[in-house]
């Protein structure tokens, strides 16, 4: 099948002003990704995967955020410069997201088959009434719960269905592009199989294609295409998932993460945890923001920013590495 590019992120700067101080929280990212795909975006809490998840959809916080710099292109047009209304009709339809705590995405007060119609009300207006009535019971059944339930509140659902419902909601409108935001992290790992299973193979069905970030890097080995590590608001390297897992260089940051993952192969009883914290955001070094922490810094590393080391789609941002 020939790769179609659908998203497009270039340059993203997002900045959050909160009283006097600035926190810089998207620093210069660039993004693609082709129909039907998957995009792994991980790293730590506080790398900035949610803000750049948020930009796409243009759901950033009112009044004390603001992209700065940098365009976002879906199927060609640039979301950041899109009037609000174009933005609605994007959302939910063309674009969806899926959010981590299945608990707060939900209202309490509404049943789920009226919150999985509410999309298909707004953005599929041509649907006759049984038609909308029969959709919601496909998506439903295709998520793994009985049409019969859809009168049921949600708090008349376990955690794990709590999120297929959200999936469903996410999917009823069969998008382009789904954000997925730490999707299982509230789950426990039977459920997180489950669930994990269920979105690829809606992936697969619908050709959506799909941006998932967590911080687990054994979900992205079992789900993505591609995968960008992120750290202090910049993707410090990006690559097909072989590239990530299975080739040869690396950036020190991508090394800790997997070196702070349990060995089943070895017996040792301590894992390796990257050393310090990520640098404060409303006052970022200078040169590699990562140098703070860096096992193989060098002097220039504090001063200098990293160029870009490119091997086919693979990309480190490393001094180590120079230019190609
Ligand atoms: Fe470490 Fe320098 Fe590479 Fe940054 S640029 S990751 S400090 S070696």
């Amino acid at each position: 099948m020939a790769r179609e590019l659908l998203l497009e992120v270039k340059n993203l700067h997002v900045i959050y002003k909160a009283d006097d101080e600035t926190v810089y929280a998207v620093n210069g990212v660039n993004l693609s990704l082709n129909k039907g795909e998957t995009l792994g975006l991980v790293g730590e809490t506080g790398a900035g995967k949610t803000t750049a998840a948020l930009s796409v959809l243009r759901l950033l916080p009112e009044r004390v955020s603001q992209i700065t710099e940098g365009a976002i292109f879906f199927e060609g047009a640039d979301l950041t410069q899109l009037p609000e209304s174009k933005m609605c009709q994007l959302r939910g339809q063309h674009i969806s997201m899926i959010f981590q705590d299945p608990m707060t995405s939900l209202n309490p007060i509404r049943t789920v088959g009226d919150q999985i119609e509410e999309a298909l009300l707004l953005h599929k207006k041509s649907l006759s009434k049984e038609e909308t009535a029969d959709r919601v019971d496909e998506i439903l059944e295709l998520v793994g719960i009985s049409k019969t339930r859809k009168g049921d509140y949600p708090h008349q659902f376990s955690g794990g269905m709590k999120q297929r419902i959200v999936i469903a909601i996410a999917l009823v409108c069969e998008p382009k592009l789904l954000l997925a935001d730490e999707p299982t992290t509230a789950l426990d790992v039977t459920i997180q199989a489950q669930v994990l299973e269920l979105m690829r193979g809606l992936k697969e069905k619908l050709a959506t294609a799909m941006i998932l970030i967590t911080h687990d890097l054994g979900v992205v080995a079992q789900s993505c295409d591609h995968v960008a590590v992120m750290y202090a608001g910049e993707i410090i390297e990006v690559g097909r998932a072989y590239d990530i897992f299975k080739g040869q260089n690396h950036h020190p940051y991508t090394i800790g993460l997997f070196g702070s993952l349990p060995d089943m192969a070895k017996n040792s009883s301590r894992l390796s945890p990257i050393a310090g914290l990520m640098p404060d955001p409303t006052n970022l070094p200078k040169g590699c923001k990562f140098h703070t922490r860096c096992p193989r810094r060098m002097d220039i590393c504090t001063s200098e920013m990293p160029p870009k080391a490119v091997d086919g789609s693979h990309i480190i941002q490393c001094h180590l590495y120079g230019t190609k």
